[in-house]
Parts: structure tokens; sequence; C-alpha cells
């Protein structure tokens, strides 16, 4: 087996009971770290740490909406395993797919509170950990490619994504002179059961869209590759990265490839 990238370390993930958390918990633990699963999705919780088969995972039941929750995941931890080293605060929900005009404010509200308020507990929490046992850590936060451009997802979660870059800069301002590193990984459309429900679609079909968009052709974002960013972030190879944003995405946020079909069948 190839170097073992996070020997001995010990992480959070959040939102690991399915998609990209999971792949990640996997993934981690391949690479020798111990895990907590902090999600509220019990039941698949446990089924993603027996499928693992290590004691190098555990579950614990945790609604990122709830502060004492989001102590208690990171008490826990330190009780557990003696350290804190990596954050990856990945739990999210897309929330209702209406547009701004139609929009619903409970469900606005619901999105922040998890997407943005839970993110941003982790993130204090979790450095608060690290600066008290002297711990150079890395936090990630997932952003998506929601988080730098407007019609990418409805208008709640876009305004939250936004917001969670703000929270890697600022906290990567802050943590950095504590040796503390706070990065975000950006996907596009990849198929887990978030963006299967909210689209109504199956894998096959959020696939072929999230392929069909993207400038890079001959591959299907899995969730597996935006493991790897995360597994990149979160260790000693990214070690003098801070406050930036991965995105795993095939380019598509750095090209307009709307504009360009446009252009090109125009001028045809
Ligand atoms: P997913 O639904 O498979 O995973 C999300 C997890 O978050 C679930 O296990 C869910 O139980 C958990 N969760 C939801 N609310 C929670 C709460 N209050 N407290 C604790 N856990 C909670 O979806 P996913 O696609 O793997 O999403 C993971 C992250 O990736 C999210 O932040 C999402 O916004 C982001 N993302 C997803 C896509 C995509 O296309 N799937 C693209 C870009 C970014």
């Amino acid at each position: 087996m190839a170097k073992l990238r996070l020997h001995g370390k010990i992480a959070i993930i959040t939102g690991a009971a399915s998609g990209i958390g999971e792949a990640t918990a996997r993934l981690f633990v391949e690479h020798g770290a111990f895990v907590v699963i902090g999600d509220i999705q019990d039941e698949l919780g446990q089924k993603v740490v027996s499928s693992i088969d290590s004691d190098k995972i555990v579950y614990k039941h945790c609604d990122i909406r709830d502060e004492s929750q989001v102590q208690e995941l990171i008490l826990c931890t330190i009780q557990k395993y003696g350290s804190l080293d990596i954050m990856f605060s990945n739990a999210g929900i897309m929330g209702s797919s209406t547009r701004l005009l139609e929009m619903d404010m409970a469900s606005f509200d619901e999105s922040i509170a998890i997407n943005l308020r839970g993110s941003a507990l982790l993130v204090k929490y979790a450095g608060r950990a690290m600066v008290e046992n002297n711990i150079r850590g890395s936090i990630i936060c997932t952003g998506s490619v929601s988080a730098t451009a407007g019609a990418n997802g409805p208008f709640g979660y876009t305004v939250c994504k936004h917001a969670i870059l703000g929270i890697v800069r600022a906290a990567a301002s802050e943590l950095g002179k504590h040796g503390i590193r706070v990065n975000c990984v950006s996907p596009s459309g990849v198929a887990t059961p978030l963006s299967c429900a909210t689209y109504n679609s199956p894998p096959s079909e959020i696939e072929m869209v999230s392929a069909t968009i993207s400038g890079l052709k001959g591959i299907i974002l899995k969730t597996e590759h935006v493991a790897e960013a995360a597994l990149f972030l979160a260790s000693d190879e990214s070690v003098y990265i801070n406050g930036h944003n991965l995105a795993v995405d095939g380019g598509v946020s750095s090209m307009n490839t709307a504009f360009l079909a446009i252009w090109v069948s125009f001028f045809q």
C-alpha cells in the first residue's frame, strides 16, 4: 500500500452518513486516520461504520443546528482520542429549490441554520479546541460551484455557499497565527442523495447533466473525487495552503460554457 497520508490523525467529518462525507470517511480511514462521523441519520451512520469494519471509525449523533451538540461532538472526540487534527465541515442540505421570487422564508432559514450557522459553529469549536490543545490542525468546509456564481443552485443554497467562503477566509485569517489552516472544497454536481432528491432524478441523470455542463470530457464526477481533494487539504501535502477554495468541478466555475455554446451556435 502507498504511504498513509493521515497516519494517526484524528478527524471529525460531518454529514458522513452518506454521499461525499461517507466517501471521505472511507478514504481517511484507509489513510490511517481515526474518524468520528457526526450526522443526524443514526441508522445510516452506524451502517457506514459497520461497513468500514475498522476500530478507527465511530458514529456520533450531532445535529449541527444545535450549538451544544456541536460542542459535545468535539469534546467527545478529544476525550476519546486525545486530539482533533482535522475538521471536515461537510454536512449540508440543498433546501427548497425555489427561486428568489417564490422563496419560502422558512426553508431559507433552515438553509441558513444548517449550511451557514452549522458550519460556523463547527469551525468555531474546532478552531477553539485546536488552539487550546496547541494543535496545528486542518479545517475544511464543503462549498460548491454555488459558492462563486449565481444560477448554479437554489437561491438560499447559493447565498449560504457564498457565505461558506466568507467563513473559510475569515477563519483562515484568524487561525493562521496558531498554525491552523482553513480551506474549502467546492464540487459541481455529483450524484448523492442530496442532489437526487432535490432534482427528483436517479444518479445516472445527475451524472449525465453534470457531465454535459462540464468542460472536462470523458470523466464523471464521483464522490470519491471530492474525497481525494479533502484528503489533500487534510494532509501535510497541503501544509502551506490556507484560505483556499479548491474547485472540484472539471473547470466549470472558471469557464462560461453557456456563453460559449450560445456564441458558437449563433455564429455558425
Ligand atoms: P448527502 O445528502 O449525501 O449528505 C449530506 C449529509 O448531511 C447527510 O448525511 C445528512 O444527514 C447530513 N445532514 C443534513 N443536515 C444535518 C444536520 N442538521 N446535522 C448534521 N448532519 C446533517 O449530500 P452530499 O451531496 O454528499 O452533500 C455533502 C455536502 O456537499 C453538502 O454541504 C452539499 O451542499 C455539498 N455539495 C454537494 C453537491 C452535489 O451535487 N451533491 C455539489 C456541491 C456541494
